[in-house]
């Protein structure tokens, strides 16, 4: 897999109010608490929008579309992470520039 680094992802994604993936501390609370287990793991996809790693964020398809949006996870974040809403941001930005639906 080519590591295609885009420094502004994360910048672009936070045009969001509501997009918060900086606050996430890694802690893994998320992932032990999630009903659809290690298939959506919210940690991950936020380290890959801090990092720029564009690329493993539009790999992340099936996960970023398997997650349930039930706040689960985000009612236990230590962080005040929007977890949900952080993924459907990201949902939004897979929709767009995979499959090139919405605005370019
Ligand atoms: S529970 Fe919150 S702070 Fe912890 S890894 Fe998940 S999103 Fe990050
Ligand atoms: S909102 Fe998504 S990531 Fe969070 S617990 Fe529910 S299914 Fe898992």
């Amino acid at each position: 897999m080519t590591a295609l680094v885009n420094p502004g992802l994360a910048e672009e994604l936070e045009r969001s109010d509501e997009f918060n993936a900086d606050a996430c501390m890694n802690c893994g609370v998320c992932s032990a608490i999630c009903p659809m287990g290690v298939d959506v793991q919210p940690r991950k996809l936020f380290r890959y929008v801090l990092l720029g790693m564009e690329d493993r964020v539009k790999a992340e398809v099936e996960p970023v579309f398997s997650c349930l949006l039930c706040k689960m996870c985000e009612e236990n974040c230590p962080s005040g992470v929007h977890i949900a809403e952080n993924v459907r941001t990201l949902r939004h930005h897979i929709v767009r520039t995979v499959f090139g639906i919405g605005r370019g």
